[in-house]
């Protein structure tokens, strides 16, 4: 089962990805796919509203990780840059029981994606925006059947 919403504008991204955090448990990964711009990133901002966060969350492009926290911890990972940075990454140490992880650019690190996941992939069509949500795991296709768009 996998669920595909279109977007008219960025707010209604930010909607969306409010919508999913309510959904959302400490230990659960988010994998963000889609061209530079098509609003990864503006999703993102939309899970932090829902887990309170007051910062503004931003691309971390020059970072890889930004940790925030609200009524629960945040890691925010952008690993457009990776391949620059040469291949001794670590994904796993993002990953733990405290923390919802969210991946923009994952397909750099194919190989150390977990068992689990939620894939979200971003697609443009001129201002609007084609958000497909694919579950890998049972425990993500339970939040996807609880996700009423
Ligand atoms: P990414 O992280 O994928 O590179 P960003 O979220 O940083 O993308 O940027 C997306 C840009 O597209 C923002 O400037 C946002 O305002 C704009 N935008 C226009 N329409 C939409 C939409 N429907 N959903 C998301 N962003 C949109
Ligand atoms: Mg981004």
């Amino acid at each position: 089962m996998e669920k595909t919403i279109v977007t008219q504008d960025s707010m209604e991204t930010i909607a969306l990805g409010k919508k999913l955090g309510a959904l959302l448990k400490p230990g659960h990964v988010l994998l963000l796919s889609g061209d530079l711009g098509a609003g990864k990133t503006t999703f993102t901002k939309g899970v932090g509203q829902a887990l309170e966060i007051k910062r503004v969350i931003n691309s971390p492009t020059f970072t890889i990780a930004k940790e925030y926290r609200g009524n629960c911890k945040l890691c925010h990972l952008d690993l457009y840059r990776l391949e620059s940075l040469g291949d001794d990454f670590d994904l796993e140490e993002y990953f733990n029981e405290d923390v919802i992880t969210v991946v923009e650019w994952p397909y750099n690190v194919r190989e150390l994606w977990p068992n689990e996941y939620l894939m979200i992939e971003i697609t443009l069509h001129g201002t609007k925006r084609n958000i497909t949500l694919k579950p890998c795991g049972k425990k993500y296709e339970t939040i996807l059947e609880a996700l009423y768009v």
